[in-house]
């Protein structure tokens, strides 16, 4: 299950039907970890599968744990302490804050040193926190800077117990100390004033770990010995901070209700529930299997609350909740949500910009946001992710609640595949819109009206791969004059189409040759148009450009027949002219009757020539900015 990279979505589409969201991540992790160091197999149901779990199901089977990918979807776990051995390299947490600080606990009890690294992200978040009680147990742990940020080295060994009193509440360090606990000699005890999640206190017990719990205030007392752990057959309950997606769209869209099935409802999971229901949301909790419930939300009219940290521990609910005050009348306060600043992006300011672009404002004071609604539908927006999962979810369904007929792009999309692969399609059952066909921009036109420049511009915006066709012709023309074959001799020409292997990337490689520099010189741009005029030649490479689509999940291709040839079904097709003298000056790396020439074998061939497909958008780019190009372009989507 591949997430598109861009999501389009039609504002005012009720939802309405039941889903189910994937395994709870902190559930899923644990359950891998545990099955890691449990001696025999373990069994997880439903385990979560998105990118972060994967992150924590890889770095285990790195260190010798096996991983089975059973039929019935369940994952095996075979485990055991004398599998375990050093990792070949470092273990790659990727995004995953929770795959690195468990980790970090897991492997300060092992008797090697243990590399963790982690995505351009993740290597900017602090392990201090974990770093920190580690070492006062034994182990060493070198990261960067004053905060110990990724990559984290980690020589574990002999660990002894500690007693350690939580200065933040956050699960993740706890249980990195209850994990080292199970290693260490002696006693290790976790205080926490605020009780933060419980899983791995509960799944160690299941497993018949050394570890009891008292309360201890509000909080309580972990108390953990070295221990031998069992394997445990277990079945991952629904994600709770996945399902308030869908639970906001079931009350902000009219006309909408929503089911989300298994959720799980362990205790301070569902805080977000309360928030909606204090908004004046219709949410009811339906029981379920033992320890989850179904979530029925319908949607009405929403205003303004306040909503403290302690509500949402984890903010994790936060940008799904910022939809709903978008929507809601008067302004709702979100107040200690400082803590958004450190997640996978700067979320607080990713909540802001999203609530703007959809037609509502925020404003953000020390710790404290407020979000200005707008009391109705909000307005169809562009927004990009920035790589975070959560802002995507989040912005699909601000989408979701634009007015009926605004649409919506959510670029970036693709980062869902970090805890719900599957969102989008749940989405599409949900709203009965059919699976929106993979998004295609073609941009056909002339030398030097501008092709390049605007097609790589409009796929970085959109957060998608372009297609360079006429390097793909240029490389079949410079293999053919490597080769000593005529450019007109149509059938050995043709033949070498049909054989070689062509990449286009930041390189351009034909049967494992880098032409990207020779594509560009006068001997390729003379023979390529006739190269190009070839229609064995033509039919190979679109056919190979008809399948880069597919495999790319959509894209940008730019070229002389994509919008009427290649991508017949694109969604938007540009054709892009310039006046003569421009196109002559972008060019000036080609001799102005070089490019005459090619134009005119381009536009005047039977096979394919150069025209203006007639629904495509005419764009002279003469004069004018590359932005300003851009803009236009992205503005028919
Ligand atoms: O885009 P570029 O100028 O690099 O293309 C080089 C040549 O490749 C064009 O002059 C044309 O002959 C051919 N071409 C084509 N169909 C495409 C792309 C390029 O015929 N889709």
């Amino acid at each position: 299950m591949t997430a598109p990279r861009v999501l389009v979505v039609h504002g005012g589409v009720p939802c309405r039907g039941e889903v189910r969201t994937p395994g709870e991540k902190s559930i899923s992790h644990r359950a891998v970890l545990l099955g890691a160091l449990a001696e025999g197999t373990s069994v997880v149901h439903g385990l979560s599968d998105g990118a972060d779990v994967a992150a924590s199901l890889a770095a285990v089977e790195a260190m010798g744990a096996g991983v089975e990918r059973r039929d019935d979807g369940a994952v095996g776990v075979h485990g055991g302490r004398g599998r375990l051995h050093r990792a070949d390299g470092p273990l790659d947490c990727g995004n995953s804050g929770t795959s690195m600080r468990l980790l970090a606990g897991l492997v300060a009890g092992l008797e090697w040193e243990t590399e963790l690294v982690g995505d351009e992200s993740l290597s900017a978040r602090p392990m201090d926190r974990v770093a920190e009680p580690l070492g006062l147990m034994g182990a060493t742990v070198v990261g960067h800077g004053e905060r110990c940020l990724p990559p984290l080295r980690i020589g574990g060994g002999a660990l002894h117990g500690i007693d350690w009193t939580s200065r933040v509440a956050s699960a993740q360090v706890k249980s990195a100390i209850i994990l080292a606990g199970l290693s260490a000699s002696g006693t290790t005890v976790v205080r926490e004033a605020v009780t933060t999640r419980t899983h791995t206190e509960e799944m160690l017990a299941e497993a018949g770990a050394d570890i009891t719990v008292e309360p201890w205030g509000d909080g309580r007392i972990v108390t953990v010995r070295a221990s031998r752990l069992e394997p445990v057959d277990r079945t991952v309950p629904g994600d709770p901070s996945a399902s308030a997606f869908f639970v906001v769209a079931g009350c902000v869209v009219p006309g909408s209700t929503v089911d989300v099935a298994g959720v799980y409802s362990g205790p301070a999971r569902l805080g977000y529930v309360s928030v909606l229901q204090r908004m004046g949301a219709d949410v009811t909790l339906l029981p379920g299997v033992p320890g989850t419930v179904t979530i029925r939300a319908t949607a009405g009219p929403l205003h303004a609350t306040e909503v403290g940290a302690s509500e949402i521990p984890s903010l994790d609910e936060i940008p799904a909740l910022a939809v709903a005050a978008a929507v809601a009348q008067g302004t709702t306060v979100f107040s200690d949500v400082g803590e958004l600043r450190v997640k996978e992006v700067d979320r607080l300011a990713a909540v802001v910009t999203m609530v703007e672009a959809f037609g509502a404002s925020a404003t953000v004071e020390g710790d404290t946001l407020a979000i200005h609604g707008v009391g109705g539908p909000l307005r169809g927006a562009r927004f990009d992710s920035l790589g975070d999962h959560r802002m995507a979810m989040a912005a699909a369904v601000a989408g979701l609640a634009a007015r009926q007929g605004g649409r919506s792009l959510v670029t970036g999309f693709g980062a869902v595949e970090t805890s719900y692969p599957g969102f989008a399609d749940d989405m599409r059952r949900l709203t009965g819109v059919d699976a929106p066909r993979p998004l295609l921009v073609a941009i056909d036109g002339p030398a030097g009206a501008g092709k390049s420049t605007v097609s790589t511009a409009v796929a970085e915006h959109l957060g998608v791969q372009r297609l360079d066709t006429g390097a793909m012709y240029r490389a079949v023309a410079a293999l053919a004059l490597a080769r000593g074959i005529r450019p007109d001799d149509a059938a050995a020409v043709a033949a070498l189409a049909a054989s070689s292997v062509i990449e286009v990337g930041e390189l351009v490689v034909i049967d494992g040759v880098d032409v990207t520099a020779v594509i560009r010189s006068p001997e390729v741009g003379q023979a390529v148009s006739v190269v190009a005029a070839n229609p064995g030649v033509r039919s190979h490479l679109v056919q190979r450009q008809k399948a880069w689509a597919a495999e790319h999940g959509g894209g940008v291709g730019e070229g002389r027949d994509i919008g009427s040839v290649v991508f017949p079904q694109a969604q938007v097709k540009v054709y892009l002219t310039a006046s003569p003298e421009e196109r002559a000056r972008r060019r000036n790396d080609e001799a102005p009757e070089g490019v005459a020439r090619r134009d005119r074998i381009d536009s005047t061939r039977d096979a394919s020539p150069l025209r203006e497909a007639e629904d495509a958008h005419r764009l002279d780019t003469t004069g004018r900015t590359v932005e300003d190009v851009v803009e236009e372009v992205l503005s028919w989507l």
